[in-house]
């Protein structure tokens, strides 16, 4: 078989949570024994409502937090004690704000020329010249180079971060709700974009989002989040058309709101929130399971293999 683009191995991240001045801090599981590995070229989506530790995953694979354990491989290579620049050309961020993400006070030509520069050691003339090649892989023009972010729109802002983050040609691109902030008609035409990219320069995205149906039209698998493990992880198709885990079902059933800032989506599970700082005993979505029975209170489900993927669920037998 061969190697992944990028494997994740027994990810975890742990942070302390203040809770005021006499009690002692509360330990929070964000992100617990997460693994999985992406082929080259090809898409993982990753989903789950607000807090289920899908963005503290994505900041440990592109080095912005330190995992509390585990480890990620791009095409075998381990990118713990990495050099920072070395990391930058095997993997790159596109974020969900092209209007914070971006420096206003540069010009967006040297914005695009920031990871070569970081690099030190390229020559101007190649700078130009990669910069130049990313400006019109990505749709923009020489002109547009010129500009500040100040001067376009909110889609062309997002089309300069895709070319700062191809800039280095990297293997691997994080995409972290890429399309959350635009304008729905601005989102088809960058996952349009980021498909085309995928295919030409053979690049391989780990692609979260909150939103099922972006997913369902980029992604060749999907990983299924809740309180920092991934519960589901199938065949895009066929976790689409047949969800295997309870929670997966019920975001499936769920009315999802593209719009960034209006909250957690409503899975329509009742209202009992998921905490990281209080997870449950057993199976961890239990006190929301519609289909929970006696051993769930108590007995974590293991991981069940199937044809199509992995589903954490007693019933998945
Ligand atoms: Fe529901 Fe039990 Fe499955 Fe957990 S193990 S998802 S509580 S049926």
């Amino acid at each position: 078989m061969s190697t992944p683009a990028i494997e994740v191995r027994g990810l975890r991240r742990e942070f302390r949570a203040s809770q005021g001045l006499f009690a002692p801090p509360r330990r929070v599981v964000a992100v617990d024994d997460v693994s999985f590995s992406v082929p080259a070229g090809s898409v993982l989506g990753v989903v789950g409502e607000s807090g289920c530790g899908k963005t503290t995953l994505a900041r440990m694979i592109l080095g912005l937090l330190e995992p509390s354990g585990g480890e990620v491989l791009v095409d075998g290579k381990r990118l713990d004690g990495m050099d920072r620049r070395a990391r930058a050309r095997l993997i790159q961020p596109v974020f969900q704000d092209p209007f914070s993400s971006l420096n206003p006070r540069r010009r967006v030509r040297d914005i695009i020329a920031m990871p070569l520069v970081a690099q030190g050691n390229v020559a101007t003339s190649e700078i130009d010249r990669r910069v130049a090649e990313s400006l019109e892989r990505v749709g923009l023009s020489a002109e547009q180079g010129t500009r500040f972010p100040s001067q376009l729109s909110g889609g062309q802002r997002q089309r300069v971060a895709i070319a700062r983050a191809l800039v280095l040609r990297p293997r691997i691109v994080v995409c972290d709700e890429p399309t959350s902030a635009l304008d729905v008609s601005v989102q088809a035409q960058i996952l349009n974009l980021l498909a085309e990219l995928r295919r030409d320069l053979g690049l391989t995205y780990l692609f979260i989002s909150h939103n099922l149906a972006v997913v369902e039209h980029v992604a060749s698998e999907v990983a299924v989040m809740y309180l920092g493990r991934i519960v589901e992880r199938r065949e895009s198709e066929a976790l689409f058309r047949d969800p295997r885990h309870p929670y997966t079902r019920a975001l499936l059933d769920s009315v999802l709101t593209p719009e960034p800032g209006l909250g957690v989506p409503d899975v329509g599970l009742g209202d009992i929130m998921p905490d990281p700082a209080n997870i449950p005993p057993g199976c961890r979505f239990h006190p929301r399971c519609p289909a929970c029975f006696a051993p769930c209170a108590t007995t974590a489900p293991r991981i069940t293999s199937l044809e199509d993927g992995l589903v954490e669920c007693h019933l998945a037998g």
